[in-house]
């Protein structure tokens, strides 16, 4: 499983040369084994890195046994260090060169799909799941005195309804307590960060107010089904949420970046602008919409790129010479100045503009 302990490693990486980031996403509908090859192969043609190319050559041919919708592999073959994880959330297709392993798109998947406690709630107990990055990790149940028994025992003992029907509250009450305690033991050992609440509005109420605050506050979503709901039910609408909140971040993201560049301020849209400002080392968040792409030319002296065709560069008096990919060159260049790069999807303004950026001045 990816998670903190494996993020912290690659947080804390520092070698001696340039580290290769990939990410793959392996989800292609048809002749998949083909597609992801052909994606592979364009991918690392970019590097420039032959021994780090062929490790991770080697790990899709040899080891991975292609399971799952995505792939993040981490390569340094200067210094003989090599990770690699299968994902079952597809992601964006990319590879990243730069001095320390790029993590923003693992981050990022921490943060909307990472360590999820859902419960499956009712009247008798509740079924109990750990899901994490699109996986079920683990699950247990915990399950209560049965409801129709007590009322049955209770009504022949009190030998009146209303007495039954108390008997019958309690006992329900007595198991969504037990089903809460259970689930606090539950969370705090799989050290959740977002729970969804799964069951009848009346239920899923009643269980919520017995769940101490510290997880009250962590709840992000109800849904509204029946105890014999399948897991696959449940996963489907739980991914739907972590997409929503996907979808939210980058569009906070886009929006900050276009505000601040109308406003003139920290912030750069399109090409053009957001190259000299790469140029100049202001970026401190580089933002591109997935697959954009885009040729221009590059100074032979100071390495300053541009779309524009120049005689000479401004800020050396040197060539350009044509590079197919400028919006590569730019992800380079940031990643090595410290700044971050986030690729996004499914946004209309930047599917525009192509690209843009957060400055730090
Ligand atoms: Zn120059």
């Amino acid at each position: 499983m990816f998670g903190d302990v494996a993020l912290q490693s690659l947080l804390d990486y520092a070698g001696n040369g340039p580290v290769l980031s990939l990410y793959l996403n392996t989800d292609a509908v048809e002749n998949r084994t083909e597609a992801v090859k052909i994606a592979l192969k364009n991918l690392l043609k970019k590097a420039g890195l032959p021994e780090d190319e062929a490790a991770v050559s080697r790990f899709v041919e040899l080891e991975w046994d292609w399971r799952g919708r995505g792939l993040a592999i981490f390569s340094s073959q200067t210094d003989g260090f090599f990770r690699a994880w299968p994902l079952a959330l597809p992601v964006a297709s990319r590879l990243f060169v730069a001095p320390r392993p790029y993590i923003k798109p693992l981050a990022n998947l921490m943060d909307n799909y990472g360590y999820y406690g859902i419960v499956l709630v009712d009247k008798q107990g509740a079924r109990l799941f750990f899901f994490h990055l699109g996986e079920l990790v683990e699950q247990e149940g915990v399950l209560g005195e049965s409801i129709r028994q007590t009322r049955e025992s209770g009504s022949a003992a009190s030998g009146r309804r209303g007495g039954g029907d108390d008997r019958t509250r309690e006992q329900i009450l007595r198991n969504l307590k037990e089903a809460a305690e259970f689930a606090d033991r539950f969370f705090a050992e799989k050290r959740v960060r977002k729970i969804v609440l799964a069951g009848t509005d009346e239920n899923v109420a009643e269980f919520r107010a017995l769940l101490p605050k510290r997880w009250q506050s962590l709840v992000v979503g109800h849904i509204n089904v029946n105890m014999s709901a399948g897991f696959n039910d449940l996963r489907e609408r739980v991914l739907a949420l972590g997409e929503a909140a996907e979808r939210q971040q980058e569009e906070r993201l886009v929006e900050q970046v276009f505000t601040l560049a109308a406003k003139g301020e920290n912030g750069v849209v399109g090409l053009d602008d957001t190259l000299s400002a790469v140029h100049e080392g202001r970026v401190q968040t580089l933002v591109v919409y997935e697959g954009y792409e885009a040729g221009g030319w590059r100074c032979a002296g100071c390495g300053y790129l541009t779309t524009q065709t120049l005689e000479r560069c401004p800020f050396c008096e040197r060539e350009f010479e044509p590079i197919a990919d400028a919006v590569e060159m730019a992800v380079r260049r940031v990643l090595a100045d410290g700044g971050e790069v986030d690729v996004v999807r499914d946004n209309p303004s930047l599917a525009q503009t192509g690209i843009g950026g957060l400055l730090r001045y």
